[in-house]
């Protein structure tokens, strides 16, 4: 017993330090670790499953949408990142260099791959001649390096795993369609399958792209009351296709350029995964992305049939993700480590039970035990995964929504985020000026203009003058 109490609390009330709590969940349930290199990290198989079973899901979602996987190389040539102005003036200050090979010095240096928009920019030079040629609906599954000064596991790492898509159009309507779409691509998947509610919205000026004509983001809250953003789409115009000369002969044999986009999410969606659903006994993980649905603890082990029992209910549980743990650790120990885990269902299988032909099931997200019989096990177990799928976007919904506050003034506004942070609802001017004094004053930024606006006032929160949009404010990530 004394082994089982340690490892419970071994991690930090969440209450009394969110950060602590945050990588004592990473490190406890075995995610992360970190590595020899500064603001690098390890991910290990636990952690990797779940991006593996994002990436499954994601990728399913880009073929549907007609896109193709392609790969390109890790290492951009200078010249060839500085052909977009505002895009290499946003990248540069966090580019990593090549500058030898071996030990001869490059006559032209080589930056790691922040981002791939020059490289895809550069090839579709090569191969959009015609407007046969159009759309090109590439994606690429790769990893990228930015050289961060404070790093965190799966927040912000220097190296991050992640997928962009790039894509090329005729018109700048069709880019502008695709833009969107991903975008709801996007905010789909966090809701279906991670359980996280999402605010769709556009980016203001100050936080778009390097580059981009428009930016379009999806907006998560934090237990902590700080927004994190979850993926991003952008709309190109032409202008990256002007400064890379990539035309095409359209119907009526005339030169046009086409319109581009990318989109992104990356590892960081596992930082959001523990931050909205995870608790002071650690992970909670959705069942859609749970890399073990149904951990099998079989009690009093050594009594003859207990452990057969298990793996013949784990047989029959095959169309899940079932393991069963058989190993000569206490089951209380087995119970805080797979609450650690995030595991959704435990599955309780002793001696009595297996009298009775029954099995405790219960549950990571409500802690709630239901007994039910063995003969319809398959359907109980599928049921109650759905079950805790549902109610986990729901409870996070409600969290979210009992955190999203609206301010009028500035008076309002520094009271809310100094005392109950959350997301904030404000009227703004689109003047950058009151933006950047939003921040300075709170340390908030403008999380993105939602889609669905609302009329909370007729004056900016900052300068009292006309309000041109309402905006979701809040600290972030
Ligand atoms: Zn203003």
């Amino acid at each position: 017993m004394a082994k089982d109490k340690k490892l419970v609390e071994s991690i930090t009330d969440m209450e009394q330090d969110f950060p602590q709590w945050y990588t004592d969940v990473v490190l406890k349930a075995d995610l992360a670790n970190y590595s020899s290199i500064k603001g690098c990290m390890i991910i290990r198989p636990y952690g990797y499953a779940i991006w593996e079973l994002i990436q499954k899901t994601l990728d399913a979602k880009f073929k549907e949408t007609g896109h193709e996987n392609v790969y390109m190389p890790m290492l951009i040539p200078e010249s060839l990142l500085q052909k977009e102005k505002d895009h290499v003036e946003g990248f540069a200050p966090e580019v990593a260099w090549v500058t030898h090979g071996g030990e001869t010095e490059l006559t032209e240096r080589l930056c790691v791959r922040p981002t791939s928009e020059t490289l895809f920019c550069d090839h579709y030079k090569d191969i959009i001649h015609s407007y046969r040629d159009l759309p090109k609906l590439y994606n690429q599954w790769c990893s990228v390096m930015r050289w961060e000064k404070t790093t965190r596991p799966f927040l912000r790492t220097m190296e991050f795993l992640w997928q962009e898509g790039h894509t090329a159009h005729a018109t700048q309507e069709e880019s502008e369609a695709e833009t969107v779409k991903m975008l709801n691509v996007y905010a789909d998947f966090c809701e279906k399958y991670l359980a996280i509610p999402v605010v769709k919205g556009q980016k203001t000026e100050k936080e778009r792209f390097a580059g981009a004509k428009a930016t379009y983001t999806i907006e998560s809250l934090m237990h902590d009351g700080k927004a994190l953003q979850s993926g991003t789409s952008h709309n190109f115009g032409d202008g990256f296709a002007k400064a890379f000369g990539i035309q095409y002969t359209d119907k009526d044999n005339k030169l046009q350029y086409v319109h581009q986009t990318s989109w992104g999410m990356t590892t960081r969606i596992i930082g959001a995964v523990i931050m909205v659903h995870g608790d002071n006994s650690g992970l909670v993980l959705p069942p859609a992305i749970a890399p073990v649905q149904v951990i099998i603890v079989p009690i009093a082990m050594q009594k003859g049939g207990v452990v057969e029992k298990a793996n013949e209910l784990k047989d029959r549980l095959s169309n899940f993700r079932v393991k069963v743990d058989d190993s000569d650790k206490s089951p209380g120990w087995k119970f805080s480590e797979y609450e650690m885990k995030g595991v959704p269902i435990r599955l309780e299988v002793g001696p009595k039970d297996i009298e009775k032909n029954q099995v405790v099931l219960a549950r990571r997200d409500s802690g709630e035990k239901i007994i039910v019989s063995m003969d319809n096990l398959e359907e109980e177990v599928a049921k109650l995964l759905e079950d805790i799928q549902h109610s986990m976007l729901e409870n996070a919904r409600a969290r979210r929504d009992s955190k999203t506050y609206v301010a009028k003034n500035m008076d309002e506004f520094e009271k809310i985020i100094n005392e109950t942070p959350g997301f904030i609802k404000a009227m703004w001017c689109g003047d950058q000026a009151c933006e950047d004094k939003i921040k300075e004053m709170t340390g908030a930024t403008s999380r993105c203009i939602p889609f669905e606006q609302e009329e909370i006032s007729d004056t900016c929160v900052c300068c009292g003058k006309k309000a041109k949009h309402m905006v979701y404010w809040g600290r972030a990530y």
